[in-house]
Formats: structure tokens, C-alpha cells, sequence
């Protein structure tokens, strides 16, 4: 398994949301911490993705792709905050 950041997730988030959301904060449901989702520390292997929150380890988010579809969930993600302004 490897280990990166959430950028790695990059094109999973576009795929799913057509936005790019590593600038989002996200706010980790077990510790409180919120940070981009960039920051995040991603576990890639050829199942899938687990993001875990830089704090506390808490799985924020697993991303599953096989056969043209994707499952994914946010299981400790408590919310979500997106700039609606454009840079
Ligand atoms: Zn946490």
C-alpha cells in the first residue's frame, strides 16, 4: 500500500463532483481538526483509496473504482467547506 496526500485524490474528486475539492476543508468527525482535503494522508492500493485525517487517523473517506463505476464514502467526515468565491 502506499502512502500520499490527498492530492492523490485529486481526480476521484473531480470525476465525482466535476469541482477541484483539495482546496475544500473538510472537518475530520472524530477529532474536530479541518484541513484541506490536499492535506489529508491518502493509502492507495489497487482496490482502492483510504483517506485518514493528518490528526487523529480516523478514516475520513474510502474510493473504490472498478468496471466504469466508482463507490465511495465519507464515513468521518463531519462537513465540508467550499470557497464559492473565484480566486
Ligand atoms: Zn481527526
Amino acid at each position: 500500500m502506499t502512502r500520499l496526500d490527498g492530492n492523490a485524490l485529486a481526480g476521484d474528486l473531480a470525476d465525482l463532483f466535476h469541482v477541484d475539492l483539495t482546496t475544500a476543508l473538510a472537518r475530520c468527525a472524530g477529532c474536530g481538526h479541518a484541513g484541506e482535503i490536499a492535506t489529508a494522508v491518502v493509502y492507495a492500493s489497487p482496490m482502492g483509496r483510504v483517506m485518514r485525517c493528518s490528526t487523529c487517523d480516523d478514516v475520513l473517506g474510502v474510493f473504490v473504482s472498478a468496471d466504469g463505476r466508482t463507490w465511495f464514502g465519507l464515513p468521518g467526515v463531519s462537513s465540508i467547506e467550499l470557497s464559492t468565491e473565484s480566486p
